[in-house]
């Protein structure tokens, strides 16, 4: 089956929006086994939208669109759906009924403008928006099935799974279903994985392995295809206990999971509490660990203590030490994280100070140089770094140390 995406939208050609859309479409798409043989982008024009459509329907036999439908005058995605298809704009008494109640559900008043999101081409299908205005909609030109959807990309999202998926499989006819599983993997290179991988997809067949990097870490993709739902499973969970077994302690994430989901889910397991001391980073593992529904439960504080007086009068970092070794060092560090600790009263306390640049650096501390401490009831351990790149960099990666860090201390719980 041939795919094709096409993203509308001048501020996607001016560079103001990222095509995110599009992606998310062809990602999804591809966990279901649907490769996705073109994509393209034009802006706000009526003809260029209608051309562009009358030339993908001629070659592919599914084309799912995006942006246009709203109720502004840019906004001319179903116009140029009627002229490519030849068909009449007619009210579309269905879509209007959903924007009623949208606007009934919200408690507002309708806008008169946004009536217009109900013109749509005759005889086309409807694809309800649980979350949104515009409605999307459906309909064959020349057997190519054309598939509209709003621009906002959470509310396509939405609409992808619901209707749009279940809908291009049905159009496949095909019983054959892809099954994919991801692991994330820290610490090791990209080049150092592929290699302790290399046999996995070729001793199973059946299975292939694909690799995304995503800073700092590497996402292992497992993928299957077949009809058997049972087969796909164990040989997924398979291929996964593999990869498990190859790359031990640095598969950090399961499927369905991030670092920081994992390092949730085992602060919940465990009953450990933690407060957290950060320098260089800022409030970043702060932030990530907050991010997470439910961390009130395990997470009592977390202090950014940036100058040096701040890690002497909020941690009790002693002056004479800051002088003595710099704020960026192993000892400071591990006081810091005895000070975090005694301040919340938690189980564990984590800190971080480094150096994340482009200045402060010196050669026996360069920049991306990051000591790392963890303290318990039973002590304290740090270690020092050496991270590379710009200052985004430095900081993302000893948020994900630190995050990882947590993760193994309370494995070995
Ligand atoms: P609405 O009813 O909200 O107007 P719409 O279908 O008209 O829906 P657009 O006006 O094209 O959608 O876009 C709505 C929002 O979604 C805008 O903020 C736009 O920047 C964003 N958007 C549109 N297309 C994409 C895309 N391909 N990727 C990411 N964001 C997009």
């Amino acid at each position: 089956m041939k795919t094709a995406l096409l993203s509308i939208g001048d501020e996607l050609l001016f560079g103001e929006v990222v095509d995110t859309n599009s992606a998310r479409i062809a990602a999804r798409l591809a966990d279901e086994g649907i490769a996705t043989a073109r994509k393209l982008t034009v802006g706000d024009d009526e003809g260029e939208i209608a051309a562009a459509l009358e030339e993908l329907a001629r070659g592919h036999d599914v084309v799912i669109a995006t942006g246009g439908l709203g109720p502004t005058d840019d906004d001319v995605t179903a116009r140029a759906v009627a002229r490519a298809t030849g068909r009449r704009l007619v009210l579309n008494e269905e879509a209007m009924g959903h924007l009623r109640e949208f606007f009934v559900r919200l408690g507002r008043e309708m806008h008169p403008a946004n009536g217009r999101q109900c013109l749509l081409p005759a005889k086309a299908e409807l694809i309800p928006n649980p979350t949104g205005t515009a409605c999307g909609f459906h309909l064959l030109l020349d057997g190519c099935l054309l598939i509209f959807l709003p621009g906002v990309p959470t509310e396509m999202a939405v609409m992808l799974e619901e209707t749009v998926v279940p809908l291009v499989l049905g159009r496949r006819g095909d019983s054959r279903r892809t099954r994919t599983w991801t692991l994330t993997v820290f610490g090791l290179s990209e080049a150092e994985i592929g290699a302790r991988l290399a046999d996995v997809d070729r001793s199973r067949p059946g299975l292939t392995v694909a690799y995304c990097v995503e800073f700092p870490m590497v996402q292992v993709k497992l993928r299957v295809t077949g009809e058997d739902e049972e087969a796909l499973t164990a040989l997924l969970e398979d291929g996964a206990a593999l990869v498990r077994e190859r790359l031990g302690g640095h598969v950090v994430a399961g499927d369905g999971e991030t670092i920081d989901t994992t390092v949730a889910r085992l602060f919940r397991e465990t009953g450990m509490t933690l407060a957290l001391a950060e320098s260089c980073t800022g409030g970043l593992i702060a932030g990530r660990i907050t991010a997470i529904p439910g961390s009130s439960a395990y997470f009592l504080l977390g202090a950014v203590t940036y100058a040096n007086d701040a890690k002497a009068r909020l941690l009790g970092v002693p002056q004479g030490l800051l002088a003595e070794t710099g704020a960026v060092s192993a000892e400071v560090a591990k006081a810091m994280a005895r000070g975090a600790r005694q301040l919340a009263g938690s189980d564990l306390a984590l800190a971080v100070t480094g150096i994340a640049g482009p200045e402060g650096g010196s050669p026996d501390k360069p920049v991306g140089t990051v000591f790392i401490a963890l303290a318990n009831r039973a002590g304290c351990s740090a270690k020092g770094y050496h991270f590379r790149g710009d200052r985004d960099r430095i900081r993302t990666i000893t948020a994900v140390t630190a995050m990882d860090w947590l993760r193994r201390r309370l494995l070995s719980q």
